[in-house]
């Protein structure tokens, strides 16, 4: 007898929902059929920025994530529906406005209801300024955020600058490879620049042989590393920034979706192939996890486990892979300069 193929619902218009979509789509074939669900399916996947958006140093990375939500519907024969997930029901079985399933339901901030026999919430975190004070760099407009900056330091309203890794969880190297580029823009100007942050050594998490090779890039650059230090925020708004015109990256939160488990700060709790803690057939990836690592590889090697997950709950034949978590970075320093750096997760 022929089965019912598994509804499964991705929640997300990023690199983690596009990736699992297509992993997916591998890995248990006509097994599923799928509905992806993200705010703008026509858009970019990458957020913008974040991966490349402008030229060097962040066009590199942007040609792998061109492609949109819609193209990935197309590869992979799923469904779209432009929307935004505003909770997870449960237990509502065979409830949603688009058919019956067998396992819950997601509401739509308009309204609608999909029901869903597993779903996968890959909705990212939602980036926030640290400081008021600060510029935030975002990621977006890399040449932007430089050219501003050396046009203050050429109008005389900057003579000193800090580049600020705030507390929590947040991606640093963006931040490493702005103070590197704007460091070289402004040799011979005399304007101190400085990189701020909680770590102990540059891009301390990445393996010691790129951590010395970054702290090179930043002595070459002329920026003054100030590792072990925190710029906290106080209840009222203000922190202990430096005088200089400070530049710092945003804080991240959990997506805090009404109806999934959350940690303080809003992320997605998750055992380690996705599955939502106590949540049975719901699966978090990405930035929306309460993972420490908000970086691609992760976003990608999670949205692989979750589907292997689902595809093996289809009654697919999922050949086991070794679990080898590795982050790879690729700071590039300008002038045709760059490292990569590697990190066990
Ligand atoms: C400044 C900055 C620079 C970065 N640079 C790099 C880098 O160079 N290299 C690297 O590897 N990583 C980088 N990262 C990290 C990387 O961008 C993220 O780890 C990656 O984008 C995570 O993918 P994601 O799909 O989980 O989340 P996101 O990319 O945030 O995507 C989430 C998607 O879900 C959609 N969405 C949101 N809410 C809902 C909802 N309720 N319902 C449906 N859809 C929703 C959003 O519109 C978005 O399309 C950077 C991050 C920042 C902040």
């Amino acid at each position: 007898m022929a089965h019912r193929p598994l509804h499964v619902v991705v929640a997300g218009g990023g690199p983690a929902a596009a990736e699992s979509a297509l992993a997916l789509c591998e890995h248990a074939g006509a097994r599923v059929r799928m509905t992806l669900v993200a705010p703008r399916p026509h858009e970019a996947i990458a957020r913008a920025g974040a991966l490349g958006n402008g030229p060097e140093p962040f066009r590199a990375r942007q040609d792998h994530h061109r492609s949109t939500i819609r193209q990935t519907a197309t590869r992979t024969g799923a469904l779209v529906r432009s929307g935004r997930v505003a909770a997870v029901e449960h237990d509502v079985h065979g409830a949603g406005d688009e058919g019956h399933s067998e396992g819950g339901r997601v509401r739509l901030a308009d309204g609608r209801r999909i029901a869903y026999d597993a779903l996968v919430v890959a909705v990212g975190a939602r980036p926030r300024p640290a400081y008021a004070r600060a510029l935030t760099f975002f990621g977006s407009a890399g040449t932007v955020a430089i050219g501003r900056l050396t046009a203050e330091v050429a109008d005389g309203w900057t003579h000193a600058l800090a580049f600020v890794v705030p507390p929590g969880t947040t991606w640093p190297v963006p931040l490493y490879e702005l103070a590197i580029q704007v460091a070289g823009e402004l040799r011979g100007r005399d304007v101190p620049v400085r990189l701020i942050t909680p770590e102990p050594a540059p891009l301390a998490s990445f393996d010691p042989d790129g951590s010395a090779a970054v702290a090179e890039l930043l002595e070459d650059a002329g920026v003054t590393f100030t590792g072990s230090t925190v710029v906290a925020t106080r209840a009222d708004g203000s922190a202990d920034l430096p005088d200089d015109r400070v530049v710092a990256l945003p804080v991240l939160d959990g997506p805090n979706l009404p109806g999934l488990p959350s940690t303080a700060d809003g992320f997605v709790p998750t055992e380690r192939d996705g599955a939502v803690v106590g949540q049975d057939g719901v699966f978090a990836i990405g930035d929306a996890t309460a993972s420490p690592i908000k970086q691609l590889d992760a976003a990608v090697a999670g949205a692989g486990a979750a589907a292997r997950a689902i595809a093996l709950r289809a009654g697919a034949y999922v050949p086991p892979i070794p679990h080898v978590p590795l982050v790879r970075a690729h700071l590039l320093a300008g002038r045709g300069r760059s490292l990569l750096l590697t990190a066990r997760a």
